[in-house]
């Protein structure tokens, strides 16, 4: 019988939700390329509920003590000595959100030696270290586009936040003030800038298309080209990379996973070839960017705005200069975890663990690490140490 160790986020200050905003979620069958919605045998939760922090457990509690495992569900991840490394010692699979990651570094899978599973309930598993996974032959998985929608949503709204100068206009009104010079000094309109997004994967492409009816002007790099039908429907511009589209762009959104070949891509050398006055979205991960470049770039005016939901370490600490940065718009790690994608990565994370446990592959669109290699949607989307 295996123990599962599941890392999640702290429950509400006040509690567990005693009744919810809205009754039930709207009906889906597919994603929009097509791709199944995950399909586990069965589901042990109202759809809906909050499942992300420790008392939801992923709804998984019950699927798993029926068939004699152990859970063990904690968000106590850190410094070393915490509840999660003295689990880890014997636990066979780890599961946690990149929103409260539990950061495998190798040190620690060192030290985990019955560890054979790594199942990230959404999407990038850059919290594990993926080479040391390759060699010692674990399987790191994750909920392929369970959040990808939640997240092009976040990015447009953030868009629109900083453009528009909404989060200061809104902090006027709960001051109760009314200048209208203080709120539109900064405020412009979207229609006519260049928005152009770095990877044009499930979100990347998703953002791009609910931008196209803003009238602005479209422009992408990836390391592939999306279909020549895409690129006309949208009036994409392709550019080979993304020092060669930033100097084009008013707007910048970074949607590419965090690998050895994006990490630290936005330094103040990048920045400084961006147009003066550009507004940096990253909701991708916060080692893409240099943390004080992107402080010093809001500081001289560089940049216009910045705003994402993710920062390195998570939780960031209480004094992140990133909290107290002009024009930003972050927000804690909550793009995808909204309750309507909660319920997509419970159910994937259950269907992994299904497969995993019957002995039958895992779907290969949620393998990032197999068989001592990149895998499946790892294979496409990510790099390992050359
Ligand atoms: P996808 O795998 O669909 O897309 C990733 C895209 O990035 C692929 O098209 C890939 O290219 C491209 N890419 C990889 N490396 C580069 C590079 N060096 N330059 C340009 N493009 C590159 O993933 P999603 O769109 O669903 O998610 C993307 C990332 O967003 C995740 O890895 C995660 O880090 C982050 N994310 C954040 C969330 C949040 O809550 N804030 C939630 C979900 C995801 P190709 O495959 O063509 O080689």
């Amino acid at each position: 019988m295996a123990k599962v160790l599941c890392v999640l986020y702290d429950d509400p200050t006040g509690g567990m939700p005693a009744r919810y905003a809205r009754d039930g979620l709207p009906a889906m069958d597919r994603y929009p390329d097509g791709q199944r919605l995950p399909t586990p045998e069965a589901t042990d939760f109202t759809p809906g509920e909050l499942l992300g922090s420790v008392s939801g457990e992923l709804g998984l509690r019950s699927f798993l003590e029926r068939q004699g495992h152990e859970l063990v569900v904690t968000s106590d991840k850190e410094p070393p000595g915490s509840e999660f490394d003295r689990h880890l010692a014997d636990a066979e699979i780890v599961i946690s959100q990149p929103f409260w990651p539990a950061y495998l570094t190798a040190e620690r899978i060192a030290n985990a030696p019955n560890l054979k599973l790594v199942v990230t309930a959404g999407i990038g598993s850059d919290h594990t270290d993926l080479d040391a996974a390759i060699d010692r032959g674990i399987t790191v998985a994750e909920v392929t586009y369970c959040n990808s929608i939640s997240v092009a949503e976040h990015v447009v709204m953030m868009i629109l936040s900083l453009v528009r100068n909404y989060l200061p206009s809104h902090q006027v009104v709960r001051d109760g003030g009314w200048n209208i010079a203080d709120c539109v000094a900064r405020s412009y309109d979207l229609e006519g800038m260049h928005v152009g997004t770095v990877a044009a994967g499930r979100i990347g492409l998703a953002v791009l298309r609910r931008l196209a009816p803003f009238d602005v002007h479209l422009h992408y790099t990836d390391r592939r080209r999306l279909p020549e039908s895409v690129e006309q429907e949208l009036g994409l511009t392709f550019h080979a990379d993304a020092r060669a589209m930033v100097p084009n762009c008013d707007v910048v959104t970074i949607n590419a996973p965090l690998h050895p070949e994006t990490q630290g891509l936005f330094d103040d050398d990048l920045l400084a070839t961006m147009r003066r006055g550009a507004y940096l979205i990253n909701t991708a991960r916060g080692l893409i960017v240099d943390r004080d470049a992107i402080v010093r770039a809001l500081e001289s005016g560089q940049l216009a705005g910045y705003a994402g939901d993710v920062w390195y370490p998570q939780p960031a600490p209480a004094d992140h200069p990133w909290r107290t940065m002009p024009n930003h718009g972050m927000t804690p790690h909550i793009s995808g975890s909204t309750l309507s994608a909660q319920t997509r990565y419970a159910n994937g994370t259950r269907e992994i663990l299904e497969s995993y446990f019957a002995g039958t592959p895992i779907r290969d669109e949620y393998l990032i690490v197999d068989g001592g290699k990149l895998a499946g949607t790892g294979a496409k989307s990510y790099s390992a140490r050359s």
